[in-house]
C-alpha cells in the first residue's frame, strides 16, 4: 500500500469518505511519521497524540459522515491558536504551562468538520520574525535540509506539512507568516482577506493585520481547509459577514486563457537573489504559455511598506501584549515584593528579546511627542499603498510576485541583525496592510540551493475563489518540485 503521508489532504479525506482509510491507521501513520522526523525537524511544540488517537477512535465509531470535509484528516496548528485542554504558549516563556479554557473559531470549525488535531507547531515568539528562531523553546529545522530555516513566523506548520506529518497545518500572517514559510518548505499557503476568517481565539500580534489561513500541499488542499474555517463569528468584530464559497468546487479553471495577470514593477527590480529571479521568470513563462496575459503595473510606494507595516504592527503588537502582566495567564515570577514588581518581573523574565524590542518601539510610535510623526504617517501611508492595490488590481485578475527574495537561509545566519530580517518581509507585508488576500505556492527550486522558490499571487477583496482557481491552474502549469528526502 502507498505511504498514507504521501497522499494529499484531498486523496486521504476521500479514502477516508470511502473506508478505504480508518481514522485510526491515518493519524497512526501521521503520529508515526512525526516520531521519525521530529529529532530532525522539530516542528512541534506538543505533540497530543493520546488525544489524537482517541479521537480518532470516536470518529471510527461513528463513521465517516459526508457531511464532515476533514472526517478523520490529521491536521497540526500554530501554537498562536488556543486549544481548550491542549497547551498553548505563542513560543513564548511567558505562556509556559497556560492550558486555554476554549477553542479558537477556526479550532471549533476543525474539529466540527471531523479533523483530528495532532498537536501545536512551533512559531516565532508571539509571531514576530521570519525564521521561527525566535521561539523561546527550539529551532525547527527545513525539511528540504535540515541546516537551514523553515521560514516564520510560522515556520513549524509548514515544516510540519512539508514532513509528512499532517495533511495540513493553520498557520497566522501579519506580514507573511503564511506565504514565506510555506514558500521556503515548498507548501502552498494562503492568507486570505482580512475578515474572512474570525480571529477568535488567536492570540494577537498585530489585530488590524492578523488573519488565518492554511498551509497544505496543493492549491486543492488549501482550498478545502479554507472553506472549513471560513465564515462569520460575531465574536471578532473585524469577521465580515459575506457567505463563504466551497473553494474546492470553484477550482473550475484548466488552464490561464483569458487571465490577465499584473507583474508589479517595484517587485522584480533588484533585492531578488538570481536564483529566485530565474525561478519566477521561468515561472511567468509557463503562465504564459498556458494563456496569461502578463501585463505590468506600478505600486509605487513599495518602497514605504517596510516601514509603515513596523510602526503599526510594533504599535499594536505593544498594545496587545499588555495583557501579559504575570496575573492573568501564564508564568509569574516568584519572589515579587509588590504589585509592580510583579509585572516587571514577569515580563522581563517572560518575554524574549525581540518580543521587548517591538514592544519599546511600539511604545514609542504611539507616545504623545511622536503619535503624530510615526503612528498617525503610517496610517497615512497605508491607506495610500491600499489605494495602490485597489488600482493596480482593476487592470488584472491578479497580481504576481515573488514571496521571498530569497530561499532558506542557513540557521543562525541571521538573527544577529532584526533590521535585516524585516527587509526580507518586503513583497509580503504590504497585503497585510491592504487587508488583501495572497496564494503563495512553488515556483520550482532554486539552481544554486536546491530549495524552493515560492510565487503569489495576490487577489482581489473576499475573491479567494477566483484567487484559488487561478492558482491552481498555474499550479498545474508549473514543475513538481517532489517532496523532501526526509
Ligand atoms: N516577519 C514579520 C514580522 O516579524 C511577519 C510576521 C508575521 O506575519 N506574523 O512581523
Amino acid at each position: 500500500m502507498t505511504d498514507i503521508c504521501s497522499l494529499s489532504l484531498t486523496a486521504v479525506a476521500t479514502a477516508l469518505q470511502k473506508k478505504e482509510l480508518s481514522a485510526a491507521e491515518t493519524t497512526a501513520a501521521c503520529l508515526e511519521r512525526m516520531a521519525a522526523t521530529e529529532p530532525e525537524i522539530a516542528a512541534m511544540l506538543t505533540v497530543d497524540a493520546d488525544g489524537a488517537r482517541s479521537r480518532a477512535a470516536e470518529l471510527d465509531r461513528q463513521g465517516p459522515d459526508p457531511a464532515l470535509p476533514l472526517w478523520g484528516v490529521p491536521v497540526t496548528l500554530k501554537d498562536a491558536l488556543s486549544t481548550k485542554g491542549l497547551a498553548t504558549t505563542a513560543g513564548s516563556r511567558i505562556l509556559e504551562g497556560f492550558t486555554p479554557i476554549y477553542d479558537a473559531f477556526v479550532v471549533e470549525k476543525l474539529r466540527a468538520a471531523g479533523a483530528v488535531i495532532l498537536g501545536k507547531a512551533n512559531l516565532d515568539e508571539f509571531a514576530m520574525g521570519s525564521g521561527t528562531e525566535n521561539s523561546a523553546y527550539k529551532k525547527t529545522r527545513n525539511p528540504w535540509n535540515t541546516a537551514k530555516t523553515p521560514g516564520g513566523s510560522s515556520g513549524g506548520s509548514a515544516a510540519s506539512v512539508a514532513a509528512g506529518q499532517c495533511f495540513a497545518s493553520l498557520g497566522s500572517d501579519t506580514g507573511g507568516s503564511i506565504r514565506q514559510p510555506a514558500s521556503l518548505c515548498g507548501c502552498v499557503g494562503i492568507k486570505p482577506t482580512y475578515g474572512r476568517v474570525s480571529r477568535y481565539g488567536l492570540i494577537a500580534y498585530g489585530s488590524s493585520l492578523d488573519q488565518i489561513g492554511p498551509l497544505a500541499r496543493s492549491v486543492e488542499d488549501c482550498a478545502r481547509v479554507l472553506t472549513v474555517i471560513a465564515g462569520h463569528d460575531p465574536r471578532d468584530a473585524t469577521s465580515d459577514p459575506r457567505p463563504v464559497q466551497d473553494y474546492a468546487a470553484a477550482l473550475t479553471r484548466c488552464d490561464l486563457k483569458g487571465v490577465r495577470l499584473g507583474l508589479p514593477r517595484e517587485f522584480f527590480k533588484d533585492g531578488l537573489t538570481p536564483e529566485v529571479r530565474a525561478a519566477c521568470d521561468a515561472a511567468l513563462q509557463k503562465a504564459r504559455d498556458q494563456g496569461a496575459e502578463l501585463v505590468e503595473v506600478s505600486l509605487p510606494h513599495t518602497d514605504a511598506a517596510i516601514a509603515t507595516y513596523y510602526i503599526i504592527a510594533m504599535a499594536e503588537a505593544s498594545s496587545n501584549l499588555a495583557r501579559f502582566d504575570g496575573v492573568r495567564y501564564g508564568r509569574r515570577a516568584a519572589n515579587v515584593k509588590n504589585l509592580e514588581e510583579l509585572y516587571v518581573k514577569s515580563r522581563s523574565e517572560g518575554f524574549g528579546q525581540e518580543v521587548k524590542r517591538r514592544i519599546m518601539l511600539g511604545a514609542y510610535v504611539l507616545s504623545s511627542g511622536y503619535y503624530d510623526a510615526y503612528y498617525r504617517k503610517a496610517a497615512q501611508v497605508r491607506r495610500l499603498i491600499r489605494d495602490e492595490y485597489l488600482a493596480a488590481l482593476e487592470l488584472c485578475d491578479a497580481l504576481c510576485a515573488p514571496v521571498s527574495p530569497v530561499t532558506a537561509w542557513d540557521l543562525g545566519s541571521h538573527t544577529a541583525d532584526p533590521l535585516q530580517m524585516y527587509l526580507m518581509d518586503a513583497y509580503t507585508l504590504s497585503l497585510n496592510l491592504s487587508g488583501l488576500p495572497g496564494l503563495a505556492l512553488p515556483a520550482g527550486l532554486g539552481r544554486e540551493s536546491g530549495m524552493p522558490v515560492g510565487l503569489q499571487l495576490i487577489g482581489k477583496a473576499f475573491e479567494e475563489a477566483d484567487l484559488l482557481s487561478i492558482g491552481h491552474a498555474l499550479e498545474r502549469a508549473l514543475p513538481h518540485i517532489g517532496r523532501p528526502q526526509i
